[in-house]
This record gives structure tokens, sequence and C-alpha cells, in this order.
């Protein structure tokens, strides 16, 4: 029987070990306002769009109020900030448990920017209208594109201003996840709990994420294989877009292989391995070329996090997980290069495509050519004029990848058709964000937001008549930059 739309909360979390989390009160704001509500996710959480729009349901987006069959909590983690580890925690989130979709899916409902929890340190708990907006776009935009991420429920402003470099209005933003459990959550097992405590954890993660595995007798193992198939996937797929995630922290990464913590990330324009946006990232740890590494290098954290289960003896623990670990990088480059091929139209794969592939990158990055473009105008056969697709080299190129294209069975129409579904016309370009978020902080005008994402929702359909969204920043002689947003 189908149940009635509303809250259908459950609070598995808070059966872990009572290190894993502090029972927290909500830290009510002044006068919450909504700002934005993703209608097409309510429903899918099995709510009702008029009532999350109500006064009542204002107060519990905003923090006020928790909302029935609720225990908030805010969670307790570690986490390698730019190399250096650190005891982490909800800081400025609560969670208030797990809603249960009319599908049968478990999804966290958190709150971010929601005030001060005892992990908030020195902070205020709280955060700026810009980055929680700015978190809704790209991960909306993420979710468009068909990557794992988390997705965003409303951003409220709270009427109280919060001070960082200036003053700007406060927000708090509802965020939902397969859950929140991060490596970073199992380094905080590893390094403050006892063996009891990490094995709560790790069976509680795969009951949740993974429970193909529940009765396996390597369980752990496994476990740390799973998750490092999914991360291989993910920032593959990350690579494959050119999204820049800029703080790939180990707390910023989920078990759930959804991308997770938005802050300071940015999708590439011109192709450059080098790309960073991030403002605090100066030693570019972070740049666009060291994401898979920095993957394998967060994973290997998670690794040493789990020894204690793998094996009694150490020695054979870290034998083990180094088997696994050491699989990390093939899995990466075949799904890239899977990527890659589909990208290019290509249905089969053949030992060639390597260098096909390379070439092409190595003449976008020569000509400094916007990355995402010039897949949309090999897709729509449309090479408008630019340096790229003038010089000889390209020319070359071409007849290799034409040569190659004749070497399967599907026609030329095809493989069109296969790299429109791959390569998107419309991503969350820096300059189209920057502009919703001056619009909706400055001037609380939403229209060119919500316009935005009603464009990121389909970014594959070369169809659609918002060409705009398409077109290159104007040029300007600074780069572009992102904030750690707070
Ligand atoms: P992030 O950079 O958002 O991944 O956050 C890193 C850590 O800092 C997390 O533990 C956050 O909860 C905490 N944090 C970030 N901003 C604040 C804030 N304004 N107040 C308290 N804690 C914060
Ligand atoms: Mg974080
Ligand atoms: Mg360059």
């Amino acid at each position: 029987q189908r149940k009635r739309a509303g809250w259908n909360l459950d609070n598995s979390y808070a059966s872990l070990p009572p290190i894993f989390y502090t029972i927290i009160e909500p830290n009510p704001v002044r006068s919450p306002k909504l700002a934005i509500l993703n209608e097409s996710l309510v429903a899918e959480l099995g709510l009702d769009a008029n009532l999350m729009k109500s006064e009542q349901s204002l107060q519990i987006l905003a923090g006020n109020k928790a909302p029935k069959g609720s225990e908030p909590l805010a969670q307790a983690y570690a986490g390698h900030q730019f190399g250096n580890f650190t005891m982490l925690g909800d800081g400025r989130a609560l969670l208030y448990g797990e809603q249960i979709t009319p599908n049968g899916v478990r999804l966290d409902i958190q709150l971010k920017g929601s005030g001060r929890t005892p992990y908030s340190r020195g902070g205020d708990g709280r955060a700026g209208l810009g980055p929680m907006l700015r978190e809704y776009i790209i991960s909306e935009a993420m979710h468009g594109l068909g990557i794992p991420t988390t997705r965003s429920l409303s951003v409220v402003t709270t009427g109280e201003a919060i001070v960082r470099e200036t003053k700007q209005p406060g927000a708090v933003m509802a965020r939902i996840a397969s859950s929140h459990i991060r490596v970073g959550t199992f380094q905080f097992a590893a390094n403050m709990g006892e063996y009891e405590d990490l094995q709560a954890l790790a069976d509680y993660t795969i009951n949740r994420h993974y429970p193909e595995l529940k009765d396996k007798e390597n369980k752990y193992l496994l476990l740390l294989e799973e998750v490092v198939k999914r991360q291989a996937t993910l920032i593959s797929q990350w690579q494959l877009v050119g999204f820049i995630h800029g703080v790939m922290n180990t707390d910023n990464m989920s078990i759930s292989g959804e991308t997770i913590d938005y802050g300071p990330c940015a999708f590439m324009d011109t192709y450059d391995m080098k790309t960073v946006f991030s403002s605090i990232d100066t030693q570019g740890r972070y740049a666009y070329g060291n994401q898979p590494g920095i993957g394998g290098w967060n994973l290997a954290r998670l690794a040493e996090s789990l020894l204690p289960l793998l094996h009694e003896e150490q020695e054979e623990a870290i034998r083990q997980a180094q088997e696994v670990l050491s699989a990390y990088p093939e899995y990466f480059q075949a799904n890239y290069l899977n990527g890659m091929r589909v990208k290019l139209g290509l249905f089969n794969k053949k030992e060639e495509d390597l260098s096909l592939i390379h070439e092409l990158l190595e003449l976008i990055e020569k000509y400094n050519a916007d990355y995402t473009n010039t897949f949309r105008a090999l897709t729509m056969e449309k090479l408008e004029e630019n340096e790229l697709f003038k010089s000889d080299k390209f020319a070359q190129w071409q007849t290799k990848w034409s040569e190659r294209l004749e070497k399967q069975q599907e026609s030329k129409h095809e493989s069109i058709e296969l790299m429109k579904q791959h390569n998107p016309t419309i991503i969350p370009r820096n300059h189209r964000v920057e502009e919703a978020l001056d619009a909706a902080v400055e001037k609380g005008d939403y229209h060119v937001m919500e316009k935005l994402l009603a464009a990121l929702k389909n970014p594959y359909d070369y169809s659609a008549d918002n060409l705009e969204y398409t077109e290159l920043p104007p040029k300007t002689s600074g780069g572009y930059q992102t904030y750690c947003g707070t």
C-alpha cells in the first residue's frame, strides 16, 4: 500500500556506536525564507511540493524544528586535508535522518549551515547564500550529466548575516545523499575507536551500500575493492566532463561513490592538465590532472584504516590491501578509455585508440581549445573557424579518426548518435554560474538561476533551444578563481 506523501524517516546511523556521532539540538535562525526548492527531487523523496512550501516545512528546512521521526545528530569523522591528518566532524551540518523513499531507497537528509555543533572548533557553524546556491547548481548539473552525486533539495536564507571576508547573507541547504559515510569516517574509526567500532562501521557500510557482500568470508577486503571500483568510475567520469572537485580531502570522498562536498569546484574550459580554480590550492595538489592519482592516494588511506579487519597479521593484511589497491589505476584507465571511445563514436576497442585519444587531447591543449566545445563540434560535425580545426595536425588526426570509424560495423550516423549521448553540449560554465549567483545574492532574482538549472537538466539535448549556454565567456585577462565556499 502506498503511504501518503511526507516524511518517512529512519535513523539507522544512530544505531552505530556512540563515538560516531553526537545528538544535537536545532540552532534556530531568525527569519527563514525559501530561496529555492527542487520540486522533482521533492517528488522522488516521497514528499509533497505544496506541503514543502508551507511555513511548517520552512522551519524544518531552516533547521529551526526537526521533522517528525528525526533524531538530529552531527557525524564525527577525520580526514587528510591537503595531506595533513585532522579530527573533523559536522561542524556546520546536521543529519535529520534517512528518508525512505516510495521506491524503498534510503537517503540521508542533511542540513548544511545549520549552526554550531561539538565539532565546530572555531567556526560559526553557518554558511553563505552564494556558496550554498553554488553547490545547488553544480550538484544538480552533475546529476543531469549522469554522474553519481549528492543532490540539493532546498536552500533557505536565514535573515542573519554571516561574516567572512565581507558580510554576506546566511543560508541553510538541505542535501540528499546515499549516505555521508566518508573515507574520513573510517580514518576516524581506526584512530579513535576500538576494533569493535571499526567493525561496526564496516558492517553498517556493507549493509547499507554493498549488501551483496554481507555473507562473504572476506567481506572487508571486498568492501575495499568495491569502493576502489566506484571511485575509479566516478573520477573517470569527472575527467571525461572536465570537472575539477577542488578539495579532494579524504573527508570529502564518499564511500558510496558519489561526488560530495562542493566547495571551490568548477568545470574546465580550455583543456589543461594543470587547471586549478581553487584559491586555496596554491600547490595545485587537486589540479585536474592530479585527480586520478589523488583518488588512489585517498583510497590507500581507506585501506590503511581497514587493515585490522583484513587479517590478524599485519603483513598479510597489508599484502591483501596492496593487491586490491594496485588494481585502481587499471580500473580508472579502463573506464576513462571506454568513456573517451564513446565520446569519439567508437563502439568497439582497438589497440590504436589510446594514441588516437591522446593525440586529440594534445592538440586541444596545444591550441588552448575549449574542452567541451571541441567534442561538441566533433559531434555536430561543425568545425568552426578556430586555430585547432584549421591546423594541419588536426586534419591528419581527423583522417585517422575517419579510418578508425570505418573499422566498425556501425554507420557514421550511429556514431554521431552515440557521441550525442556522451558529449554534453551544456555544462555549468563558470561565467554562467557567477551570473546566476550574482542575480540571486545581490538582487534576490532567482530567474537566471532557474533558467540555468532548467538547461542543466538536459545537458545532452542537442535539439534544445538554449545555445547561449554553450558560449564561452568574453576574453578577460585573469583566470577564474573559486573560493573555498563557507
Ligand atoms: P569542508 O571544507 O566544507 O569540507 O569542511 C571541512 C571541515 O570544516 C568540516 O568538518 C566542516 O564541518 C568544518 N567547517 C567548515 N566551515 C565551518 C564553519 N563555518 N563552522 C564550523 N565548522 C566548519
Ligand atoms: Mg567536507
Ligand atoms: Mg594550454
